[in-house]
């Protein structure tokens, strides 16, 4: 038997009605909050995602799934959305009719990390991205946006921890320092780490190596190198969060795994996920428009992590179920001939509704109605037929009526 290949799942028919009411509710938040949908292909250039993620970052080292085309083309299954949302930000010149854009995307990712729990290797996001706005209330408007999903979808031991990077301006003073710190580390740093030290120190933060988790405690902070500009930009979004109750925790280590980030980043941590419990994630990138080739927009943005989120809500699936309103036991030949067209009406009028076409005993036609959880089952014979009248049986309270079998649809439907 061919199986699923190692690192991707199925999402079953049991779990999948509740991943329709979780997108259905961000979608509707997005929308709300003034983001349009974009769809993007699963597919792009290479060196699209090595130009804006970064070349030292775990995703673009190791991570992706990159095959030449017949063609001869380097191609690569999307890691994550914000390379492709740019590029047809660019491509398609949408800053042009508006510079503020708000575009959002849902969809699936590709990394080749290593399978375990919370971690596939085809994972789905929500990724929200605005285009256009240097004030950083947009940074506490996405940050709301996340944060009012969370709420909304009523999970505890939610965190969401903070930070700036800086900018061009005074980033590289604290890379400066950074490297004077890590110049006495070499001992602890992991292979991957020693290499990043001169070219990308800041990289040195999201190694999950133990061992350079435990150098970077004591490595100096970001927040006490930021240049003015930048201080104000992120005391500005501290504030906005605080005027809407959002609480947070500022954490100078929260580099994220992506090169172009720039002042805000962001992290939503659940409890009860185990090692890999980061939710979403995001921040602004103000140079990678134009690095990307386009107008020198500013942006920010995030993505939500579907699968983790999953694995928090569930024990909720049920009750998201679509089950059939109406199952309609008919017996005899008769009775499953008029039936097939009630079958057919209900369903022009949206009534969901299922029928048996073996013509089983009524007992094992109300099993069937049982296990699909109907919430009336009608039940009609040849004889039934014959009297013009059904029986209606509310599968709740176990009442039972007759109705007429003349119109019947349209009587039903009415109830
Ligand atoms: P992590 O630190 O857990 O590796 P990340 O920083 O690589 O996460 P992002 O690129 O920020 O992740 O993506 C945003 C969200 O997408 C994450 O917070 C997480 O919920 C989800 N995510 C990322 N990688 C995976 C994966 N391999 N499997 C499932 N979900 C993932
Ligand atoms: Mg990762």
């Amino acid at each position: 038997m061919i199986k699923l290949v190692r690192g991707f799942k199925d999402v079953l028919p049991a779990e999948t009605a509740l991943w329709q009411h979780v997108e259905a509710m961000i979608r509707e938040l997005l929308e709300n909050f003034g983001f349009a949908e974009l769809r993007i292909p699963a597919l792009e250039h290479t060196e699209l995602f090595a130009r804006s993620i970064g070349a030292d970052t775990d995703i673009v080292e190791k991570e992706m799934y990159t095959f030449t085309d017949r063609s001869g083309d380097s191609l690569t299954l999307r890691p994550e959305a914000t390379a492709s949302v740019v590029r047809a930000y660019i491509e398609h010149g949408l800053y042009a009719k508006s510079p503020v854009c708000k575009l959002y995307t849902i969809g699936p990712m590709f990394r080749r990390e290593r399978p375990q729990k919370g971690r596939y290797r085809q994972f789905y996001q929500v990724n929200a991205e605005v285009f256009g706005l240097h004030d950083p209330r947009a940074d506490a408007e996405v940050i709301l946006l996340l944060m009012t999903f969370m709420d909304r979808l009523e999970l505890s031991g939610i965190k969401l921890h903070i930070n700036s990077l800086g900018c061009p301006e005074c980033r590289p003073r604290f890379k400066d320092a950074l490297k004077s710190f890590l110049a006495g580390c070499s001992e602890q740093l992991c292979s991957d780490c020693l290499r990043r030290r001169d070219g990308n120190p800041l990289r040195i933060f999201d190694c999950k190596v133990p061992a350079c988790k435990e150098a970077m405690q004591d490595a100096p902070s970001i927040l006490d190198h930021l240049c003015n500009a930048c201080q104000r930009h992120f005391y500005t979004v501290q504030s906005a969060l605080e005027r809407f109750h959002i609480s947070y925790e500022t954490d100078h280590s929260l580099v994220r795994g992506l090169d172009y980030y720039t002042r805000t980043t962001f992290e939503v941590l659940a409890e009860g996920l185990g090692a890999q419990d980061a939710v979403a994630g995001g921040g602004r990138y103000d140079g990678l428009v134009k690095g990307l080739g386009g107008p020198d927009q500013p942006a920010v943005g995030f993505a939500i992590g579907l699968d983790r989120l999953m694995e928090l809500l569930v024990g909720r699936a049920q009750g998201f179920e679509k089950r059939p309103h109406i199952f309609i036991a008919a017996l005899g030949p008769r009775a499953q001939d008029e039936a097939f067209q009630w079958v057919q009406d209900f369903r022009m009028q949206n009534v969901r509704v299922e029928m048996d076409f073996e013509d089983r005993s009524l007992k094992a036609q109300m099993r069937r109605a049982n296990k699909l959880q109907a919430s009336y089952v009608l039940i009609v014979g040849d004889r039934e037929l014959e009297d013009g009248a059904a029986v209606l049986r509310n599968m709740n309270t176990k009442d039972q009526e007759n109705v007429s079998v003349q119109d019947l649809v349209n009587v039903v439907v009415k109830k």
